[in-house]
């Protein structure tokens, strides 16, 4: 077992000053993976500052030096995948498979960016004026504190960093405090990149500290964060201050719409896999499923029996479909909102049955309850776990409303059969992605990724989209 990590990476160099913490596995909280050292204010400002220092140089290096070190850091992600994915499997808690997708997952958006270097085009204009040209072309904002979260702990920070770097930026990760060997196991990659010394660096430690001290700084020129509402708010009045460029992804309320006439396998299929895979802890996860009062009890019967049937266990055993929730905070988080549901009125149709595992670790069962109204407390705040709630609708305009009433707008889906049911659900969901007949969760990365209302602020991540955030907007007036 390894126990000492490398913790911070600032200016190329491995730095580990402050107070250390450890990092637990939630499938057996026995397992330490290891220990990592909180990055102290100096390391904090020292890794802004080699950012800064750094950008210099990056924001003119030559195009094909910087297609190369995001090609090889997408391969070597891509060559790790089953080492890193077993690593997140055994800190985060997902299923091993789901661990190995989500770092080939994270060589992939690395490979796109290394792509896109190239394909940085300007426009010209004529101009209103006699003999004046006009050019538009981007450039390179600065430095970018990025902030992630522990979900996907390597895929975040590589759709948000793959971009930075392509586009001429340099970076400072604060990654989530709960998944420090993953971060770590990045920076490993990202350190032996060939990266020039300073382009990347990354500090750990706590939000309300490193996190903090990030946000707050004059010498960064964008924040991308992805995380909780409540920590949003920090970030954006943090930012505001001193007129920071920001980007975030913030809670969700996801719904799924299964219509009549909806395929039942279809159906069951999407809610399981967007309510309950990955422990229900994704931005994405369907954790409203609005159904039909047609199909309602069709529905019910057979996703009470599947939902029963998900193997919850350890994340690193083989047959295992359901990990543990990530730690202590967020079981107990889980389990308030369940009572707050239970005494609202839901009736619990499969989530207690009995867990056989052989370790001490976060378990719960994927949990579904019915006889839930939208109004009810589990059906208006973000619960990220493995509990999925069914409403009952009235009809097609019923259940796009109920999706609508959500201060969220991040991902929605509908099942059904019927072209003018799923075309008119596509256009007047607001959300920022819809899935037809797919579920909620799940996209693809050479798109854009982004929600509505306060699911999200800012420019749309991944995809061209990217340099909206990412780049910023320069117009030259050339008189000849
Ligand atoms: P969660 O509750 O899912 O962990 P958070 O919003 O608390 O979501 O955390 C997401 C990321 O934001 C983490 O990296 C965390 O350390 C960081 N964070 C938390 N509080 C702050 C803050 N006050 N300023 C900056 N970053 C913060």
């Amino acid at each position: 077992m390894k126990k000492e990590s490398h913790s911070n990476l600032i200016n190329g160099k491995w730095s580990q000053k402050g107070p250390s913490f450890l990092s637990i596995n939630p499938s057996d909280t026995t397992d330490t993976i290891g220990s990592f050292h909180e990055a102290t204010e100096e390391e904090c400002l020292q890794a802004i500052n080699s950012a800064k220092t750094a950008f210099k140089s990056w924001s003119q290096s030559e195009l094909e030096e910087r297609k190369k070190v995001l090609d090889k850091i997408g391969n070597e992600l891509i060559e790790k995948s089953e080492e890193l994915g077993e690593l997140i499997a055994r800190e985060e808690g997902k299923p091993i498979p789901e661990g190995i997708g989500e770092v080939y997952r994270s060589g992939q958006f690395f490979q796109y960016f290394a792509a896109e270097v190239l394909r940085q085009m300007g426009e010209t204009a004529a101009s209103v004026r006699p003999n004046i040209n006009i050019e538009v072309t981007r450039e390179p904002v600065g430095v970018i504190g990025v902030i992630t979260p522990w979900n996907f702990p390597i895929a975040v920070a590589a759709w948000k960093i793959a971009p930075a770097i392509a586009f001429g930026n340099t970076v400072v990760l604060k990654p989530s405090e709960i998944v420090p060997a993953s971060a770590a196991a990045f920076s490993e990659i990202m350190h032996e990149s060939g990266l020039p010394e300073g382009v990347y660096n990354c500090i750990q430690g706590r939000g309300d500290i490193a996190g903090q001290i990030v946000t707050a700084s004059k010498d960064i020129d964008a924040i991308s964060f992805t995380g909780s509402v409540k920590t949003g708010n920090i970030i954006a009045q943090n930012a505001i201050k001193n007129m920071t460029r920001i980007q975030m992804e913030m809670g969700s309320k996801n719904a799924l719409v299964i219509l009549d006439d909806a395929d039942i396998d279809v159906a069951i299929q999407c809610a399981i896999n967007g309510a309950y895979f990955g422990t229900g802890q994704k931005c994405t996860a369907s954790s409203r499923l609005i159904v039909e009062k047609g199909i309602h009890d069709k529905f019910v019967s057979k996703m009470s029996e599947a939902t029963k049937a998900l193997a919850v266990g350890n994340a690193l055993h083989k047959n295992t479909q359901i990990g543990p929730v990530v730690d202590a905070r967020q079981f107990n988080q889980n389990n308030s909102y369940l009572e707050a549901a239970l005494s609202d009125g839901a009736k619990l149709i499969a989530g207690d049955e009995k867990i056989n595992v052989d370790t001490e670790g976060f378990y719960m069962r994927p949990t579904l309850l019915i006889e839930t109204s939208n109004n009810m407390k589990i059906n208006r705040e973000e619960v990220f776990g493995p509990i999925a709630c069914v409403i009952k609708a009235e009809d097609y305009q019923d259940a796009l409303s109920i999706s609508n009433d959500t201060e969220f707008g991040l991902t929605s889906g509908i099942v059904t059969n019927s072209l003018k049911f799923a075309n008119h659900f596509k256009r007047h969901s607001n959300s920022g992605c819809v899935m037809v007949n797919l579920p909620t969760a799940g996209t693809d990365y050479h798109v854009p990724f982004g929600g509505r209302k306060a699911s999200s602020y800012g420019p749309r991540e991944q995809g061209q989209y990217a340099k909206e955030f990412f780049t910023v907007v320069k117009t030259t007036y050339i008189s000849s």
